[in-house]
């Protein structure tokens, strides 16, 4: 059994005041593999005190000191890039290409950062005021078990680039990870207590870095629920948040598409990370007329879509991260199926020939109202609803009947309407035709998907509060 026992306060790794064993698993086989030691409130206030002495004289460096650190974060991330891929693979099942993927990403973001931050300007005359970009002070960064190394390194190169400290929490369920990119970054030689990650409960480590007085920022990725919670808790001292929450992404096939191309695009968007994505497309609006061709390409395409073992080549979606997540899986199929709608692939539990760890089958319901459950509801799962629609005006109109607004999917062969339609569309991000990702555009959600934007300058920003001077 693996043990986890230090958290990392000041440039040290140190025995956590809480005594709190976490069990670690292993999703493929539902076994446990280690444990954590997590942090508590204490531990919490510690890495505060250390954020907050080291922000004084971070806040000072120059731009060409901070683009060093982040080169030499991306060095190191880099370093480890094979035992973090095998990290991501055995603590949350990833298949091998996403985690593979997922660990690169994870050096990638600090590169990219420290791109921005070459190009981006602190001051600017406006009138007779000299405007300055101020980094707020100490953040606290909050991560979701789904990408958390991605998390941990996107926001850190953020805060760090805009001169903020930090106090990063990261999922308790992903320590082992954690503990990887935590040594990845010691080596990178940055100064005592710019950076401190405590691997905690959120209703403790989170609750405190949420309401503590010292605190000015507050980034966090994880569900809406989370989300609100933690922006009524930081009303009281009135924090900068930003809230990267949950999703329920349209895919608007258009009628002039190539359904035999459009299908398998629609089915990638929706079962993406095993369907644990904030911007899987799990809402596929397809014209009425064209149903049964569309259930016939989606049978086809769905039987070369293979849940089991990460390790497998050919598998392209993992088990759940949990027992807990496999459970709320199958009571989403089961609403399904109770609410009326048809199901056309899958269903309630294990893929054929699996007989441990939390797989999912591959689903995907028809005839699907966009009032059903499954399709109102975050499922977090690789479970997908067909919805029809009569013409573009409805698709647009079911598209936004939602209450959240992160992505958005339109596949057609006709350019200028799909622009059209994507100015129409609710969502911080629109992908014509594509599933590129476009790390220097900002991403986050519009209504209840989140507050603010990550990535290139916007997510820099984000860590920036303006400051007009006058003479
Ligand atoms: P979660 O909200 O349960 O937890 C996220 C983080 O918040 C964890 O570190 C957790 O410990 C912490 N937390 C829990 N309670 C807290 C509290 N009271 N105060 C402070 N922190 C607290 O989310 P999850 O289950 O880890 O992740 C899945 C969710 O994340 C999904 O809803 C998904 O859509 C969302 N997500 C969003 C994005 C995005 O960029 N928009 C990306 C990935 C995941």
């Amino acid at each position: 059994m693996q043990q986890i026992n230090q958290i990392y306060i000041n440039g040290q790794f140190v025995t956590p005041h809480g005594d709190e064993l976490f069990d670690l698993f292993n999703p493929t086989t539902a076994e446990p593999f280690g444990q954590v030691r997590l942090a508590d409130e204490q531990d919490a206030l510690e890495a505060i005190r250390a954020a907050k002495q080291a922000f004084p004289e971070f806040s000072h460096t120059t731009k060409a000191t901070r683009i060093d650190y982040l080169k030499r974060m991306h060095a190191a991330v880099v370093s480890v890039e094979t035992e973090l891929t095998e990290a991501i693979i055995k603590e949350y099942g990833a298949p091998t290409t996403r985690a593979v993927w997922m660990a690169r990403h994870a050096a990638n973001v600090f590169l990219e950062m420290a791109q921005v931050l070459q190009d981006y300007e602190f001051t600017q005359s406006i009138g007779i005021a000299e405007v300055t970009l101020q980094p707020l002070g100490v953040a606290g960064l909050i991560t979701p078990w789904n990408s958390n190394a991605g998390f941990i390194c996107g926001k850190l190169a953020a805060a760090l680039a805009a001169g903020c400290t930090a106090v990063i929490k990261p999922s308790e369920m992903s320590a082992l990870q954690t503990s990887i990119v935590t040594r990845a970054l010691h080596q990178a030689g940055l100064p005592a207590g710019v950076f401190n990650i405590v691997t905690g409960r959120g209703e403790t480590v989170g609750a405190v870095l949420s309401t503590h007085p010292d605190i000015a920022k507050v980034s966090f990725t994880g569900s809406t629920a989370v989300g609100k919670h933690i922006l009524r808790a930081g009303a009281e001292t009135l924090k900068r948040i930003t809230l990267e929450l949950g999703g329920k992404s349209p895919v608007l096939i258009l009628d002039d598409a190539d359904f035999n191309t459009a299908i398998p695009i629609a089915l990638q968007a929706g079962f993406m990370n095993s369907g644990q994505a904030c911007i899987a497309g799990t809402r596929i609006l397809v014209p009425e007329h064209r149903l049964a061709e569309v259930e016939a390409l989606v049978i086809k395409e769905a039987a070369t879509i293979r849940a089991g073992a990460p390790q497998d080549p050919n598998t392209r979606v993992g088990p759940m991260v949990s027992l807990k997540q496999w459970q709320r899986v199958q009571r989403y199929i089961q609403f399904g199926l109770e609410e009326g709608a048809h199901l056309l692939v899958g269903g309630p539990g294990l893929p054929d020939g699996i007989e441990a760890g939390w797989f999912v089958k591959p689903t995907v319901f028809s005839r699907v109202t966009n009032q059903m459950t499954i399709a109102r509801e975050e499922i977090f799962g690789p479970v997908l609803s067909i919805i029809t629609y009569k013409d573009e005006a409805e698709a647009l109109a079911i598209a936004n009947d939602t209450p959240y607004g992160l992505q958005a999917y339109i596949l057609t062969s006709n350019a200028p309407k799909a622009h059209m339609l994507a100015a129409r569309i609710d969502a911080g991000r629109v992908l014509i035709n594509t599933l590129a990702h476009e790390p220097r555009a900002p991403f986050g959600g519009f209504k209840q998907s989140g507050i603010g934007r990550e990535y290139g300058s916007f997510g820099l920003q984000a860590f920036l509060e303006p400051k007009s001077v006058l003479a």
